[in-house]
């Protein structure tokens, strides 16, 4: 997830790519996409490139581990295609991401 968090992940096994940790201070995958799912204050969710409002100051997520964090959230998990190196790589992969998938 989104939302600069790693929690609850696997160890990986042995002879498998790990998967690598969220970024501190990245938080591209809570600005750059579109997010449909209502949350507190954002009955119609987010428009894509807009900071999430529920991230800290830190770009972690205030809505971690409660229910009004949306499902889709939880569900963007790090990985090396989408984090890459850098939070420049992330935010481009994830714009490009969404202009891919938008159904507009
Ligand atoms: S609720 Fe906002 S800050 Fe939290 S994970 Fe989702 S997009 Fe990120
Ligand atoms: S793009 Fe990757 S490193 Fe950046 S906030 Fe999302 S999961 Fe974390």
């Amino acid at each position: 997830m989104a939302g600069g968090d790693n929690d609850g992940m696997a160890p990986p096994s042995p002879g498998v790519a790990a998967v690598p940790a969220c970024r501190p201070g990245c938080g591209a995958c809570c600005i750059a996409p579109s997010i449909s799912s209502p949350m507190p204050g954002l009955p119609h969710g987010k428009a894509a490139g807009v900071p999430c409002p529920h991230l800290d100051d830190a770009l972690r997520c205030r809505l971690f581990g409660q229910p009004a964090r949306p499902p889709v959230c939880g569900s963007l998990q790090p990985s090396h295609e989408m984090c890459g190196p850098d939070r420049q790589h992330a935010v481009r992969w994830l714009t490009e991401l969404e202009a891919a998938t938008r159904c507009d």
